[in-house]
C-alpha cells in the first residue's frame, strides 16, 4: 500500500517513519523547501528519540521518501495523512487554514479514490469542512471521484513519540464508511497484532476524544499544582500527599507530579481550543478555564520564590537555569514555563546562564542574546548566585552536588520539578525550594 503524510513536523515525521518501518511505501510532504531539502540529505529537523536512524533506514530501503510536491506524492497513492499544525487563532480556536489547504490541494490532485485521514487535532466539525474544500475542488474540475474522510487523532508524547506509535494504547478512528473502515484496519494491522486495540467510532466523536483526552490530562496537572501549594501553605508535603492519592487506583499515579506548569505545542493550545468550542455552543466549560488559569499563575511559582528569597531585589544577581525544554527528551520549547520565567528574570535585572541537553539550539530562536548558554550543566553554576531547575532532564537528577556547593556564590537551589528530597539538601548545606513543600520545617 501505498500513502501520502502531509506535514513533516514531529508527528507526520513520526507517523511517516512508523508506517515505513512495517513496510508500507510512504511519501511525506511538506511546504517548507528547506526542511524537506534537509530530509533528502538525511537531515532530521527535531529531536525524538531514535528517529533519525529509523528515517535513514527507511530511505535506504527506499520505502520512504520526501517531496514539496503533493501532485506526485499523489500518484498511486490510497490514503492521505493530514498532519499540519493547527496552532490558535486570536481567539484561541484552532486556525484551520493549514488543515484545510491540504483538502483542496486533494481536491485539485486526485485522479482516483482516496482516503483522507486528519491526524492533526482539529475541533468537532473539521472533518466535514475537509470534505467540503475537497468536493469543492473536484467540483471546479468538473470531475467525479470518490472519496471518504477520516478523523485519526494522534495521542503520541513527543520524546517517547516512536515507541507510543508503535505500541499505543489505543488508536481512534472516526470514519463513515466501510471502504474507509476496511482500508484503516489493514493499514493498522501490523501495530494491533500485539493487542493494541483500534477504536472505531463515529467521526465527531473521534474529533472530540483528542481534545478530551489532553484536557483530562492538564486538568490532572492543574489539580495537582493547585493541592501543592495549598499544601506549602498549611505545611502538608505534596510529594507525600501524592503517593497517597497516587495509591488509589481509581486516580492512579500518572499525571499528578507537581510542578511549575504544563506547556509545549498541545496542551494549552488544546485546552484554549475546546473552550472557544464550548462558547461556540453557547456551553461555558468552567473546570477547563479554571485548569488554564492555574496554569497561567503555575508558570511563575518558581519565579516569585526566587524574587522572595533575595526580597524582590535581582538586579544583577546571576540566576544559573538548568533545562529550558518543556519537558525532557524533546527540544521542544513552545509554551515552555522557561520562556516566561527567564522573561520576567530578564525585566526584573537579573543574569541568566542556561544549559540544556538538547533544546540550547532552539531557546537561541526565543532569547537570542539576552541570555548566555552555556554547554555543560557545571558551568552554569560558576558565579551564580542559585540554581533554579526548571526541566527534569535525567542527567539532572544525581549531580555532584559538591561541585555545585563550591561553584555557586551561595548554596541555593530552586526545584521547579521537585527532583530532589528536601532532607538531603538540607543535610548537604543547600537552601533548597521545590514545589509544594515548606522546605524550611
Ligand atoms: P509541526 O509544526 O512540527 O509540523 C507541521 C508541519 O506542517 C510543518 O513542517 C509545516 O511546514 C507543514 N505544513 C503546513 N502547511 C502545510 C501544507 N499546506 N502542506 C504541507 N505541509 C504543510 O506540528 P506537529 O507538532 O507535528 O503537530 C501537527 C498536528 O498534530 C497539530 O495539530 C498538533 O496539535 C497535533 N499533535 C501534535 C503532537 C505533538 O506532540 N507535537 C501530538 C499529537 C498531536
Amino acid at each position: 500500500m501505498k500513502i501520502v503524510i502531509v506535514g513533516s513536523g514531529y508527528v507526520g515525521l513520526v507517523t511517516g517513519a512508523c508506517f515505513s518501518e512495517v513496510g508500507i511505501d510512504v511519501c511525506c510532504v511538506d511546504i517548507d523547501r528547506t526542511k524537506i531539502d534537509n530530509l533528502n540529505k538525511g537531515i532530521i529537523p527535531i529531536y525524538e528519540p531514535g528517529l533519525e536512524d529509523m528515517i535513514t533506514r527507511n530511505m535506504k530501503k527506499g520505502r520512504l521518501s520526501f517531496t514539496t510536491d503533493i501532485a506526485s506524492a499523489l500518484v498511486d497513492a490510497e490514503v492521505l495523512f493530514i498532519s499540519v499544525g493547527t496552532p490558535p487563532d486570536e481567539d484561541g480556536s484552532a486556525d484551520l487554514k493549514y488543515v484545510l489547504a491540504v483538502a483542496r490541494d486533494c481536491g485539485k490532485y486526485i485522479n482516483d479514490y482516496l482516503l483522507v485521514v486528519t491526524k492533526s487535532t482539529v475541533p468537532v466539525g473539521t472533518s466535514q469542512k475537509v470534505k467540503k474544500a475537497l468536493q469543492e475542488e473536484l467540483d471546479k474540475r468538473n470531475v467525479s471521484i470518490a472519496f471518504d474522510v477520516a478523523s485519526n487523532p494522534e495521542f503520541l508524547k513527543e520524546g517517547a513519540a516512536i515507541d507510543d506509535f508503535l505500541k499505543p494504547d489505543r488508536i481512534v478512528v472516526g470514519l463513515e464508511s466501510e471502504r474507509a473502515e476496511d482500508l484503516m484496519k489493514s493499514l493498522y494491522k501490523p501495530f494491533t497484532l500485539n493487542g493494541h486495540p483500534v477504536i472505531f467510532m463515529d467521526i465527531i466523536s473521534a474529533e472530540m476524544t483528542k481534545y478530551a483526552a489532553n484536557s483530562m490530562l492538564a486538568t490532572k496537572i492543574s489539580f495537582i499544582n493547585d493541592i501543592a501549594n495549598l499544601c506549602e501553605i498549611v505545611g502538608a508535603d505534596i510529594n507525600k500527599v501524592r503517593k497517597g492519592i497516587g495509591s488509589d487506583s481509581r486516580i492512579g499515579n500518572k499525571f499528578i507530579y507537581p510542578g511549575i506548569g504544563y506547556g509545549g505545542s498541545c496542551f494549552p493550545k488544546d485546552v484554549k481550543a475546546l473552550i472557544q468550542t464550548g462558547s461556540e455552543h453557547n456551553y461555558d466549560l468552567r473546570v477547563l478555564k479554571a485548569v488554564e488559569a492555574v496554569n497561567d499563575d503555575q508558570k511563575l511559582v518558581l519565579f516569585h520564590k526566587i524574587m522572595n528569597y533575595f526580597n524582590g531585589e535581582v538586579q544583577g544577581k546571576t540566576i544559573a537555569l538548568w533545562g529550558l525544554s518543556f519537558k525532557p527528551q524533546t527540544d521542544d520549547m513552545r509554551e515552555a514555563p522557561s520562556l516566561y520565567i527567564v522573561k520576567k528574570l530578564l525585566e526584573a535585572g537579573a543574569i541568566v546562564k542556561a544549559y540544556d541537553p538538547i533544546a540550547i539550539n532552539e531557546a537561541k530562536h526565543h532569547f537570542g542574546d539576552s541570555i548566555s548558554y552555556c554547554d555543560d550543566q557545571y558551568e552554569t553554576l560558576i558565579d551564580a548566585d542559585c540554581l533554579a531547575i526548571l526541566t527534569e532532564w535525567p542527567e539532572f537528577k544525581f549531580p555532584n552536588f559538591k561541585i555545585v556547593q563550591k561553584l555557586l556564590n551561595t548554596a541555593v537551589i530552586f526545584d521547579g520539578r521537585n527532583i530532589y528530597d528536601k532532607k538531603e539538601m538540607k543535610d548537604s548545606g543547600f537552601e533548597y525550594f521545590c514545589i509544594g513543600v515548606d522546605t524550611r520545617i
